[in-house]
């Protein structure tokens, strides 16, 4: 999907409505014109992204992130499916942090592994929106809403136990993601070297320690990287953060392409 000067139609229409959303004053006709491409410019140059004045699949996904609504069918890239990454809990403190041990934060890590992973994945060309921008973590109802967009939605959280030789990975889901689960919880293996839980690392949604699994009713995947409260698991996973978020982002983009 690319969105560019010349271009006319429902979905130019869509993205002009947006914009306006945004700040801008375009007169929404669908005709894809001069004033629309610098007020994508200026979209673009606020997010960080190339600043071009087309509005491609990244601009597009970020617009998504934001609200854009009213897109036809089109407006995902025909060459893949749309993936959410999602933190789980938040990271505002004197809100649903998750679980806190060994001098982590659950709702903290989980934004840094959600936007390094989004970053990888975004570099093999994939679409992807995330619950929050760099560095904030919107509440589960944003992610849920979110995920009635997305085809592939990956939510990351952290295991807790009383017993801190607790160990391991598991990924919970409805059993209609068993394969896609076990492929995810292999990725952590691989980088982290600590045990899979449940079948192959997979786990039923209606297993786990955490209530709110809406995210899995929703045809989502619940990854619990580790144990917060084992020292070891905690020490795995900060040695091996960049190589679990590359290995995972190889599975994400992998599955988003077939
Ligand atoms: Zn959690």
């Amino acid at each position: 999907m690319l969105l560019k000067k010349g271009d006319k139609g429902a979905n130019v229409k869509a993205f002009q409505a947006f914009l306006n959303t945004q700040g801008e004053v375009l007169d929404a006709d669908g005709n894809f014109g001069g004033l629309t491409e610098g007020a994508v410019r200026r979209f673009q140059a606020k997010h960080g992204l190339t600043s071009d004045g087309k509005a491609g699949q990244n601009t597009i996904s970020v617009a998504m992130q934001l609200g854009l609504e009213g897109f036809g069918g089109d407006a995902k890239p025909s060459s893949g499916k749309l993936v959410l990454l999602s933190a789980g809990h938040t990271n505002v403190s004197g809100q649903d942090r998750g679980v806190g041990a060994n001098g982590m934060v659950e709702g903290v890590e989980a934004v840094k592994i959600r936007d390094r992973v989004a970053d990888l994945v975004r570099v093999k060309g994939v679409s992807v929106i995330e619950d929050g921008a760099d560095g904030q973590n919107l509440p589960l109802s944003k992610a849920l809403e979110l995920a009635k967009k997305a085809d592939i939605k990956i939510e990351w959280h952290f295991n807790a136990a009383a017993n801190p030789s607790a160990s391991g990975i598991e990924v919970l889901s409805m059993p209609a993601h068993t394969k896609f689960g076990q492929r995810l919880a292999e990725a952590v293996n691989q980088a982290l070297s600590l045990p899979l839980r449940g079948d192959k690392g997979w786990k039923s949604d209606t297993s786990g320690q955490h209530s709110r699994l809406a995210f899995c009713r929703a045809g989502g995947l619940l990854i619990e990287t580790c144990f917060l409260t084992n020292p070891g698991d905690v020490k795995s996973y900060q040695d091996n953060f960049e190589k679990m978020c590359g290995i995972l982002a190889e599975v994400i983009a992998r599955a988003a392409n077939t």
